[in-house]
């Protein structure tokens, strides 16, 4: 039985984390942010001292930690542990986020992450986000977006997300590290950030998250009511 996935994928701050989070709690499915699980590997990296391109010494960190996803109904949904500790809060500063791309362009730690992704797909259903959900980790989910927004919106939502967190950063700055990562997860060799075929493009720049998750809902609601 091909269990009705929700593969969510997208660029740095388009919107796809908080609305995979909406969709999963209305729909009552298992939110998996894979963001969150590179993000792990790489604060484990700069922990333990791996140097950020070693693809064989990251995976190897990677098998070696213990990384837990634990859902939870606070604003993100979740809480990440790496060998049983809560690092959530660390996940999202700034030496994490700077390091994350280049960790996720090893493909001995994508193929690692993807197996374990599709190991938690493989129990239940899913609305899992990242950037090669639909293309590469869950190729049949019944329901593929990618969401997108302009550069601009996206510097925006993330400058009042850090400055409401008490982070001081410039937009300028901001928008920097915005496009860089845009141009690390597009252009890697190994799963470039690209629209699975077949799947929706949403563009969310004048949208509200919960008006784009009321949208998906009702399109998975739809179908599943028209195949039942
Ligand atoms: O979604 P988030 O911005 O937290 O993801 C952090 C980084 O992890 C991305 O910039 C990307 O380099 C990487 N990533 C990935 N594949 C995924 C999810 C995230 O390469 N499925």
């Amino acid at each position: 039985m091909t269990l009705p996935h929700i593969a969510i994928d997208g660029p740095v701050a388009s919107g796809k984390s908080t609305v995979a989070m909406l969709v999963a709690r209305r729909l009552n499915l298992l939110y998996v942010d894979t963001g969150a699980m590179y993000r792990a590997v790489a604060l484990a990296a700069l922990h333990d001292g791996v140097e950020l391109q070693d693809g064989d010494a990251l995976a190897a960190l990677a098998q070696h930690h213990r990384i837990d996803l634990e859902p939870l109904a606070d604003a993100r949904g979740y809480a990440v542990r790496l060998d049983g500790e809560d690092v959530t809060a660390r996940l999202f500063g700034g030496a994490v986020t700077a390091a994350v791309s280049t960790v996720a362009a090893q493909p001995q730690v994508r193929r690692l992450l993807v197996q374990r992704q599709r190991e938690i797909a493989a129990q239940r259903a899913v609305v899992m986000a990242g950037r090669d959900i639909g293309s590469v980790v869950l190729p049949d989910a019944p329901f593929k977006i990618f969401l997108t927004a302009s550069v601009e919106e996206r510097v925006r939502r993330r400058l009042a997300e850090l400055r409401a967190a008490g982070r001081a950063i410039d937009a300028a700055t901001l928008r920097e590290d915005v496009e860089r990562r845009d141009r690390a997860d597009t252009e890697r060799a190994d799963s470039p950030l690209l629209p699975a075929p077949g799947a929706l493009v949403l563009d969310s720049s004048t949208l509200q998250a919960s008006d784009v998750a009321a949208r998906i809902v009702s399109w998975v609601t739809s179908s599943t009511a028209a195949e039942s």
